[in-house]
Parts: structure tokens; sequence; C-alpha cells
């Protein structure tokens, strides 16, 4: 078997930029990516085919896509997408600052449609190693769902955050507890055929923001309860100062910044893109609340200052209990179905980050988990520290996409650094095969692109 240059595990945005990178470079001749969805669609669960697009726009400048900021000159600009598919004049009639998310979606799969010779799909990783006996003195050794190998001498994983469920609902096994990552295919199988279920949200997020309305258009007599641990749906913070945390400058900052600095910084920035929502779905919602009172029926109702204090499987229904801080009560509510939009996962030291990944699970012997903050930690060209890696072993696992305790905001929810990230990533590759010490100073390479 024949080891390749790079392998790439998931094709969602990083690794698509990376790929991109990877062409207009020339750096390397054998890379390939391997992806576990059977065809390329971008976060596929929240694209719904419904008008409500229509305020359910992106969350980045969209000339701040898979390429423009590393190479503005790119054939896969957002820019070109919107000429090559004759849309370019009907766009910029729109007027709008954000385009709508099926359109970006649209972007990004044409963009996939270059790559296709590059790209495996349908091919989940499910095992990671090293293998010392591979040709050329050790590679790495990837594994799919599929049984098919494949040996690499630098692997990228951008497999995306991994959902987040809260506590009280980790260990329930039920089809009747949907998370946001998996909200059409798992909502729409038991509300087609119950369409007045009683329905709660949880969250109070975009996400939650936009599943309330997704799911009060849609289906007109479910009973939808939103509830949240806030005392309202907060507005995102579009302050220009405080999105200069997505800035390539800022990265270098952060990352040289001491944990105490980060988590100080981390609190700050957190609404620019967590836990918050834009004003357009907001008015929307209490339009559509004041909507329903005007016509005698009340369809969302909303819970605040409520934690969730347990949680249990009754047949086919979820029992919350409701612990109201407000009123100091605590009551039993009875669901059909429950959404958590709650969110997604960072690799990091918080009390709910996670401390590593499965994939790594076959390289764990490499990892000290008695280091630094005791979860995997990366250098600043986002490649895997591995304490107790034999000397002997050549190549990097790289986390794209992934490192938003080490790197900041802008590394794991976000489009915005994509193409920023990939001139780093290459360039680290390149240290790897040159020798050079790492970690090296790295950061907004507009120089890859030709
Ligand atoms: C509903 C929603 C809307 C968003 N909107 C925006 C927005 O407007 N602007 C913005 O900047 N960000 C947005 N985000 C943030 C989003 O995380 C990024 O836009 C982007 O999707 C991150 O890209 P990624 O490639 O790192 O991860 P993902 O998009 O999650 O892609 C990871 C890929 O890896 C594949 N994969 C996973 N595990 C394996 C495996 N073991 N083997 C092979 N393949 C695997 C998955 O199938 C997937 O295709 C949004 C997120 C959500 C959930």
């Amino acid at each position: 078997m024949d080891v390749m240059d790079v392998i790439g595990i998931g094709f969602g945005p990083s690794n698509i930029a990376l790929a991109i990178a990877l062409e207009e470079s020339g750096a390397y001749d054998d890379w390939l990516f391997l992806e576990g969805a059977s065809t390329p669609v971008w976060q596929e669960e929240m694209l719904f085919d419904i008008s409500l697009d229509t305020y359910s726009n992106i969350q980045n400048i969209p000339y701040r896509d898979l390429v423009t900021p590393r190479n503005p000159r790119s054939r896969y600009t957002f820019l070109n997408y919107l000429v090559e598919n004759d849309l370019l004049f009907s766009h910029l009639n729109m007027d709008m600052l954000m385009p709508l998310r099926p359109d970006y979606a649209k972007y990004i799969q044409w963009v996939t449609r270059f790559f296709e010779d590059r790209v495996r799909y349908g091919r989940r990783v499910e095992a990671l190693t090293y293998d010392e006996a591979a040709p050329g003195g050790g590679a790495y050794r990837l594994v799919t769902n599929t049984g098919e190998e494949f040996l690499a001498r630098h692997v990228v994983i951008g497999t995306g955050r991994l959902p987040k469920v809260p506590s009280q609902f980790a260990k329930l096994e039920t089809d009747r507890i949907v998370h946001q990552s998996s909200y059409q295919s798992g909502t729409r199988p038991i509300l087609s055929a119950q369409p007045s279920s009683k329905v709660a949200v949880i969250g109070s997020s975009q996400s939650a923001a936009e599943i309330i309305l997704h799911l009060s258009k849609t289906y007109p007599q479910l009973s939808i309860d939103s509830i949240m641990r806030r005392y309202a749906f907060p507005l995102k913070d579009t302050s220009p100062f405080m999105s200069e945390a997505y800035f390539p400058e800022f990265t270098d900052m952060y990352y040289e910044s001491p944990v105490e600095l980060r988590r100080r910084i981390d609190r700050d920035i957190s609404r620019t893109n967590y836990g918050a929502c834009d004003m357009d779905v907001l008015e929307e919602i209490y339009r559509q609340m004041y909507y329903d009172r005007l016509h005698g029926r009340n369809q969302i109702h909303l819970r605040r200052l409520t934690d969730i204090v347990d949680a249990r499987v009754d047949n086919d229904r979820v029992e919350l209990a409701l612990a109201d801080r407000a009123s100091g009560e605590t009551r039993t509510a009875s669901y059909d179905l429950v959404i958590l939009a709650t969110g997604f996962s960072n690799i990091g030291p918080g009390p709910e980050d996670l401390r590593s990944i499965s994939l790594l699970d076959g390289l764990s012997s490499w990892l000290d988990s008695s280091a630094g903050e005791g979860h995997v930690d990366v250098d600043r060209g986002y490649a895997i520290d591995f304490a107790n890696q034999p000397a002997d072993a050549s190549g990097v696992v790289v986390l794209n996409g992934l490192c938003e305790r080490t790197h900041g905001i802008g590394d794991g929810g976000s489009l915005s650094l994509t193409s920023i990230r990939s001139a780093d990533i290459l360039r680290r590759l390149r240290q790897s095969d040159e020798g050079t010490a790492a970690p090296v100073a790295v950061g907004s390479g507009m120089e890859e692109g030709r």
C-alpha cells in the first residue's frame, strides 16, 4: 500500500479550505480526504426547505469564505461562485450583507465538485494508529467503516465539533431526545406522525430560536416549550470591536496568552458567536407569539430562568423536572419530543470540554494526560503535541477546526478563519518534512495562493 503525503479526515469547510490550499500551493502530490457522509452538504440538518431560510442567513461576512482572505484571486471564492452560477447581479441586487444559508451551502457544495477525485465519500474513519512497519520507516494507518485502510505521513483531522449533550440526558436512550445536529432527520418521523405533539426546545442560542420558528411554521398545531436557564434569548454581540476576535492577528495574541487571560477573553467575546441570537429571528419569534395571542392561541411558551434538574424516559414520552428559579417551584412536565439546542463541545480543560476525541484513542499511549491542563494540546500550527511519541516516528497529526481553547473563537464554530488556518497548517506540514523544530511563527498567510 502506498503512503500518501496527507490524508484529511472529514470534508467539511475546514478541510475543504485545506484542499484548496493544497491544490493552489502544489506543495504535495498525494493527498486525499475521507468523508463519512455520502454527499457533501454543509450543516444539512439545519438547512430548511421553506422560505423561513430568508432570515436564517449565514453568520459570517461572505468574503471570509473558504479562500478569499488567503488568496483573493482564487477560482474558489464566493464571488466567483456567484459569477460562474450566473447569480452575481441578482445577488448584489438583494443588498444582503449576509447571504442566505442555502446560498452559502450551494457555494460550499460547488467548491467540493472541483475536488471529486480527491475525496472518498461514505468513508467514516474509525481508527487511527501509527504503523512503524509501513514503507518509508513508518506512517499513520487509517481504517474506515468500509474496512478500507490507508497510510499517510500526515493526518489532518477536520471532523467538526461534537454535539454537547447536558449530563441529565447523556445516558437516556430514546429517539424522543434529538440534538440540534440531527434536527431534521431526528424530528421529522415523529412530528409527521404526531403533528400535535408537545415539544421542548432546550437552550437560548441562535439554533434554538431557528428551531422554534421552524417548528412553529411547519407544524402549527404543536405546543412548544422554549426552556432556558437565562431570563430571555440574548442578542448577539455585533460590536465591530468584539468582532476583531475573528482577525488573524487575534489568533497569535490568544495563543501566546496565559490560560487565565484566554478565559477572560472568552467571557467577553463569547456572545459574538455562542448562546445568542440575531435580531431578525428574535423579532420573528416575538411577532409570532403576539400574532398567536391575537388569534386566541398560545403555541410558544417561554419557560425562562428554568433549570432542568432531572430527565427520564417513560415509554414514548420524556419527563423533565423543571425548577423555575423565579417562583422557586419544581414541577414535572411530559413531552413527546425534546430538542437539545445545546451546542457543541470543544477540546479543552473546562468542565464541559472534552479532553480528547475518540479518533485519537489509537494514539493514546503517545499522549500524556497529566501534562498541561490534561487535554490534547496543539502547537501554533495545530499539530498535536505528543509527549510520548517515539523519536523515530515522523509526520504530524493536525487538528483543523477543533482548537478553540488554544487558538480562540475563530477556530471552532466559524468559517471566518478557515482559509488562513489552512495556510498555517500547510506551513506546519512543510516544517515537519523539513525537520524544523516546532512551533514556529505562523499566521495570516496570503502567500500560499498562486
Ligand atoms: C446550524 C449551523 C449553522 C452555522 N452557520 C455558520 C455560519 O453561518 N457561519 C460560520 O462561520 N459558521 C457557522 N457555523 C459553524 C460551523 O461549525 C462552521 O461553519 C463549519 O461547519 C465548521 O466546519 P468543519 O469542517 O470544521 O466542521 P463540519 O462542518 O462539522 O464538518 C466536519 C465533517 O467531517 C465529517 N466527519 C466527522 N467525523 C468523521 C470521521 N470519523 N470520518 C470521516 N468524516 C468525518 C462530517 O461528516 C462532516 O462532513 C454553523 C454551525 C451550525 C451547526
